[in-house]
Order: C-alpha cells, then structure tokens, then sequence
C-alpha cells in the first residue's frame, strides 16, 4: 500500500453518493493499512485489533495498541506517549486516523480518539503479568536484568497512566 493508494479525493466521496458508505469504509481501511505499514513487529490481537511496537519511544516488546473502529483509528501507547507523538514518529497526523471528510466551517476538530476501559483491559491485564512476574522473580531472590527492570518500570507507569485514564 503506497501514499498514492491512501484515499479517494473527497470529492469523490461527496458526489459518488451511491457508493458513499464503500468509499468512506475502505478510506479508513487504506488509511489504517498505510498507519500498520510503518509500525514494527505488528500482530494481530483479535478481530481489527494489533498490537505494534511503538515507533515514538525505544520499545523492545510491542506496546502500541491499534483498533480499528468503523468510522475511526484508536491508538494507545503503553508507555505513555501520546497519540500525537506516535503519529509523528511515523510521518502521519491526526486527520490519518479519521475518514476524509468534508470540511464544515466552525465545525471543531476531531479529538484525538481514545479507547474505553474495556478494551484498555487486556492490554492492563498484560503489564500486570509483566509486574506480577518481575514481583515474583524479587520475592524469590531473583535479580533482574536491566533490560527486564526497565520492562517492569514500565509496565509499572502504563498501570499507573491507565488508572487515570480510565477515570471518567
Ligand atoms: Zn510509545
């Protein structure tokens, strides 16, 4: 998928209206493949769910979280970094993560999506493993490498970040 592929003109999408719901679909469809293309170590994570690594920060275990929703892109950094940061990192702005659409004058800019508790759980539930297991590997004596301490710090903050987060 190339630049050229990302998305029909919008005016295609304002006159072509019998085909109005194919063109809106597949923009975000390309938009999210073109978001995918530049990421590393993507996997699939469920149904249009990924989990990548996050290109805005040094990350050695995928904590970019990716969701595809119909009408939108929702990204989530584990260590924190926001979704602006993330889409720099990668050549793209906020506008990638939303269909194109014709501009209304006043109209606010969309903010910048954002995942609910629930499917921040599974995602929770895997850096609490991570802090879960670097607890076990202190408590029996353990000493951790660095590289794993780090690992643990950070699934310490996503923890912490995630909390706050979910509050309404
Ligand atoms: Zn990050």
């Amino acid at each position: 998928m190339t630049d050229k592929q990302k998305a029909a003109p919008v005016g295609q999408l304002v006159t072509a209206s019998k085909s109005f719901d194919d063109s809106y679909f597949n923009n975000i469809e390309s938009k999210l493949s073109l978001f995918l293309n530049r990421l590393d170590g993507v996997k699939t994570n469920g149904s249009n769910k990924w989990l990548g690594k996050c290109p805005a920060h040094p990350d050695r275990s995928p904590s970019l979280g990716i969701k595809r929703a119909d009408d939108r892109i929702l990204i989530h950094c584990f260590a924190g970094c926001s979704v602006d940061a993330v889409l720099s990192a990668v050549g793209l702005d906020m506008a990638d993560l939303f269909p194109d659409r014709v501009a209304i004058p006043g109209a606010p800019k969309p903010k910048a999506p954002r995942f609910s508790a629930y499917e921040l759980f599974p995602l929770l539930i895997q850096e609490a493993l991570i802090l879960a297991l670097a607890f076990h590997a202190v408590t029996s004596g353990d000493v951790l490498a660095d590289t794993d301490m780090q690992r643990a710090e950070q699934a310490y903050n996503a923890v912490l970040r995630l909390n706050s987060e979910v509050k309404p």
